[in-house]
């Protein structure tokens, strides 16, 4: 995919066997100049697919350097804990997520079956920017997918990536977040809309991977579920 890629982003997608569903997942590469910041890595058992990925870019485990997960959900947040056995990487989520990553609450969904627990080390909120080779990499809050949900937006590319604020559907489809698994449907909806006044001209979904959709279809997508 790096073709379509932003400098310095890269989609990795895999399939994986979650809850019972076998899916395609897509975590991302962002490079900055100290190495790799992964978001989202995906459930247990994920760390071989990142590894093939980012030895595809010219990296190693080792060089991921800081990981944010969009939220705490055991298909972004599963694997971590075996990932941190190849690297020392920084833990980042929102500080409402923070405690279901930790073991401090069970997670939402998943029936009780959670995952190892894993330190937060760092906890994001609205506005927290980091540098990146594809320019400013922006935190923004959109709950209702998941409590404390945040996605990451480039202003200098123009690019989102959504994490499950969106949801897209082939290279030309992107929809709201989904219903069965967003248990704040309205809130869900305002950070659509929230989205959708910034710049945006392509978007990265953890399912569904990229597509090119800009901030007109973000607020078509409110509209048509008022
Ligand atoms: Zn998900």
């Amino acid at each position: 995919m790096s073709d379509r890629d932003d400098a310095g982003v890269h989609t990795l997608p895999f399939d994986v066997e979650y809850g019972g569903l076998e899916f395609t997942i897509t975590p991302t590469a962002v490079e900055t100049d100290r190495g790799v910041v992964l978001i989202d890595v995906g459930p247990d058992g994920a760390v071989d697919a990142l590894r093939t990925h980012l030895t595809a870019i010219g990296y190693d485990l080792a060089d991921v350097w800081l990981v944010v997960l969009t939220h705490h959900d055991g298909d972004h947040a599963g694997g971590l804990d075996e990932l941190l056995d190849h690297t020392d990487a920084v833990v980042a989520a929102h500080r409402e997520e923070a405690p279901y990553v930790t073991g401090d609450r069970e997670p939402i969904k998943g029936d009780g079956d959670r995952y190892p627990p894993v330190a937060v080390d760092l906890e994001l909120t609205d506005g927290v920017r980091v540098p990146t080779l594809a320019g400013p990499m922006d935190v923004v809050e959109t709950p209702g997918h998941a409590p404390g949900h945040i996605s990451l937006h480039f202003p200098a590319g123009g690019l989102l990536i959504a994490g499950d604020a969106l949801v897209a559907d082939g290279a030309a489809s992107l929809s709201g977040p989904n219903p069965e698994f967003t248990p704040d449907m309205n809130r869900a909806l305002e950070s659509v809309a929230g989205l959708a006044d910034l710049e945006i001209e392509h978007v990265v979904c953890h399912h569904g991977g990229y597509v090119q959709a800009d901030s007109d279809r973000l607020r078509e997508i409110v509209d048509s579920s008022c």
